[in-house]
């Protein structure tokens, strides 16, 4: 099966711990998920869609991306521009992030809608997120969904996690809209139950998951931190448990790496309990770990792929 992730993924300046200095990285999203799926599963196809720029920093990003095993063929150069940069802030430990991603050449990652639908046309399984869709403008938003949508009658499966964050949308409504609208051209939907019960009123996680099937899902998994995953698939419902851990010690990307287990064991055709529980192994591994990208050694390797 190949996988193709669609989305945005921008430089990182993480502290060092010496004053005023900086670690470069890249992270983001869709680009994190696509990242411990290349270690998950190295030998499944991978690609990555995007779009960058033309400078130095654009072509190091391409770079990362290749040696952490993506491929970066199907990603759009845009002329003239760069990528978008965080910065993270330490304060009694907690982290913060401030943005520079106006300008960021993913925004036109829609842009051309033949490059978008080749890519597509050249996986199996397609992945984006509710942050794919904010940044794109009104046009892009809906290229996006019209390809995925005739990529979905050509048979290719859709995967989607609505990573709710209402300050890259214009309202609310504007973002709740446009996630159900995504969810109606999914097959697969990848919630997490704190956000969707603040946006959407939705009153325990089982609301969650009757919402995304009603909208046309065919599989969903609301994550839910630390309590039970609910599922549902092929029109049976079932939960797992999330393995309970010593210390917490950094939440970034514990969806993103969770979605990885998910999309792994589509990829392998593992049933959706077993890659559940692969999932929560390694997303319990993530948050031990300090920032978005932590390695996964091989006993973990091993024992995610045979959980
Ligand atoms: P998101 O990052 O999308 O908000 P969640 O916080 O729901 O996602 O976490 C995703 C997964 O990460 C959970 O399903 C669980 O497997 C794991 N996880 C997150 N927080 C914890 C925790 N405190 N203890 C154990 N596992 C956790």
């Amino acid at each position: 099966m190949r996988i193709l992730a669609i989305g945005e993924c921008m430089a990182e300046m993480a502290p060092t711990g010496a004053p005023s200095t900086y670690q470069m990285g890249f992270a983001g999203d869709t680009f994190n998920t696509a990242w411990y799926l290349a270690q998950l599963t190295p030998e499944t196809p991978l690609s990555y869609f995007t779009a960058v720029g033309d400078d130095a920093i654009s072509s190091r990003m391409l770079g990362a991306m290749r040696e952490s095993g993506v491929n970066t063929q199907q990603v759009r150069i845009v002329p003239n521009s760069s990528v978008g940069l965080y910065l993270i802030t330490l304060n009694n430990g907690e982290r913060s992030f401030t943005y520079w991603r106006g300008q960021s050449a993913a925004r036109l990652l829609a842009q051309d809608k033949q490059a978008l639908a080749y890519a597509m046309m050249q996986s199996d399984l397609i992945y984006f997120s509710g942050i794919t869709l904010a940044i794109l403008n009104p046009e892009g938003r809906a290229a996006l969904l019209d390809v995925a949508r005739s990529a979905r009658r050509a048979g290719k499966r859709i995967a989607f996690d609505p990573n709710l964050r209402p300050h890259l949308w214009d309202s609310p409504s504007e973002m709740t809209e446009n996630i159900m609208q995504a969810a109606a051209v999914s097959d697969i939907a990848l919630p997490s139950f704190e956000d969707e019960a603040r946006w959407f009123s939705d009153k325990d996680p089982a609301a969650t998951l009757q919402r995304y099937a009603r909208a046309g899902a065919e599989t969903i998994v609301v994550k839910n931190g630390a309590e039970t995953v609910l599922y549902r698939t092929g029109g049976a419902e079932g939960s797992v448990h999330v393995p309970p851990l010593a210390s917490v010690v950094d939440t970034t990307a514990a969806g993103d790496s969770f979605n990885a287990g998910i999309l792994a064991g589509l990829a392998t055709d593992t049933p959706l309990p077993d890659s559940i529980a692969l999932a929560c192994k390694l997303a319990g591994h993530v948050v031990q770990g300090k920032g978005a990208l932590v390695p996964i050694n091989q006993s973990l390797r091993d024992s995610c792929l045979q959980p």
